[in-house]
């Protein structure tokens, strides 16, 4: 009986069980197609009982990031034991987040150089409504305006960095509470420990749920942007795409080029064994799902076990480099699409802060980048609201997002690997013979 199973529920289970990505991708090219034809006939807009499946979708989004926040950043923070870190720990964390702010920065820079944008209509009206919104450009009050005032404030009115802040520091206090002396309190902190590991669990379940809508979602807003924008615009994606793959490139270069020569970690013998998990991640576009391979090309490197054992589950869940460099060129993508205008930099600054926290809280799964740059848009005080140019902008990168979901996954793959051999040289968790000059 069992051998039937395929059968049972016919069309329906056949839509869930092709991959997300690319029913995404698929939404895409039915929407932008749809959308010319309706441009070509001269309608731009879509009847409210067909246009409400695209709100629907960004409500959706809008709903999960704050619970996402909280419970992915409380687990994250709380993992890492602080009496198992010691100083090999806190280097690799350091360098996790060093390598992550210059990801974002090459990311802002390529956003500056390619200037990558849609030419959308409405974007005057968008640029007016959101004038005054815009993110705070005096640094001082930014910084102090991170600690919040009230927490429950704080999360009704979604001031993203105040709620990343605070979850920070809970789940850095819940870490040492977890291997207490105390018997009491090792008992109740584990407790509330699975209560948020079990919120982040429930929201990856809810957001795996509104990826399988979101190729309707899509279909539906980008479809509304070709009736009202034509086909010129899909030339953007191509821009982002550029923009993206040549930052991931880059940093490849400069920053990891630039660390195993500080390091003086033969470079050629480090790619050849890198190539597997690279590749690896390029193809399945989860860090986590990589985490076999990377591994055992940590072994062959000659990383000590108790390091790599350590460094590279942790990099899978807080260290992505390539995920900070799309959060740069994207975040500039929308803002010049939707408000004719470049990032300022008090917003450049605020993406570079919030893209650095934001990697801790980015599961190493397909996708999970994407919601991450809802809440960074979120963040500089330009939420991806139902209705707006915004939503429709967001959709593009949506729809294209199987493709610099690979590029970024592998690249943050590659970044575990080579802050992981870097520390372990420096520390002598390195065996001389395997990579060292
Ligand atoms: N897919 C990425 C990873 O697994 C995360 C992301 O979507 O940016 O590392």
């Amino acid at each position: 009986m069992a051998s039937n199973a395929p059968k049972k529920g016919g069309i329906f289970q056949a839509y869930l069980n092709f991959n997300v990505l690319y029913k995404i991708l698929i939404g895409l090219v039915i929407g932008a197609v749809a959308g010319i034809i309706l441009a070509v006939s001269g309608i731009t807009a879509l009847p409210p009982w067909i246009s409400i499946f695209g709100t629907i979708f960004t409500r959706l989004l809008k709903m999960i990031i704050i619970p996402m926040i909280v419970g992915s950043l409380v687990v994250g923070a709380s993992s890492v034991s602080p009496a198992t870190v010691g100083k090999v720990g806190i280097r690799i964390i350091v360098m996790y987040l060093i390598t992550s702010a210059f990801g974002v920065i090459i990311g802002l820079l390529m956003g500056n150089i390619f200037q990558p944008h849609a030419e959308l209509a409405q974007v005057t009206e968008m640029a007016a409504e959101a004038a005054g919104k815009t993110a705070e450009t005096n640094v001082w009050d930014v910084i102090s305006n991170i600690i919040p005032t009230s927490v429950l404030t704080s999360l009704v009115n979604e001031t993203v960095l105040q709620v990343i802040f605070f979850s920070l520091v809970f789940g850095l206090c819940l870490s040492y509470m977890k291997v207490s002396e105390d018997e009491r309190i090792r008992r109740i902190s584990g407790t509330v420990f699975d209560i948020f590991d079990c919120l982040t669990e429930i929201m990856m379940k809810v957001v795996r749920g509104i990826m399988q809508y979101a190729p309707i979602g899509v279909a539906v807003l980008i479809c509304e942007v070709f009736a009202k924008n034509g086909a010129k615009i899909a030339g953007a994606l191509v821009t982002v795409t550029i923009a993206c793959f040549l930052g991931y490139a880059i940093h490849v270069v400069l920053v990891y080029g630039g660390l195993l020569k500080i390091y003086k970690i033969k470079i050629g013998t480090f790619f050849k064994e890198a190539r597997t998990p690279f590749i690896t991640a390029f193809v399945t576009r989860s860090s986590n799902g990589t985490l076999p391979t990377t591994m055992a090309a940590a072994e062959n490197l000659g990383v000590d076990k108790e390091v790599y054992a350590f460094s590279l589950p942790l990099g899978a869940t807080i260290n992505m480099d390539g995920t900070a460099i799309y959060q740069g060129v994207c975040a500039f993508f929308l803002v010049m699409s939707c408000f004719g205008r470049g990032l300022t930099f008090g917003e450049m600054g605020m993406i570079v802060l919030l893209a650095t926290l934001a990697s801790i809280g980015t599961a190493g799964v397909p996708g999970a980048g994407a919601i991450m740059l809802a809440m960074v848009m979120q963040g500089i005080n330009l939420p991806i609201a139902e209705g707006t140019v915004l939503a429709g902008a967001y959709a593009m990168i949506l729809g294209i997002d199987a493709i610099l979901d690979m590029g970024r996954t592998a690249l943050n793959v590659f970044g575990d690997l080579t802050c992981t051999c870097c520390v372990a040289k420096r520390m002598n968790y390195l065996q001389e013979d395997a990579v060292i000059k």
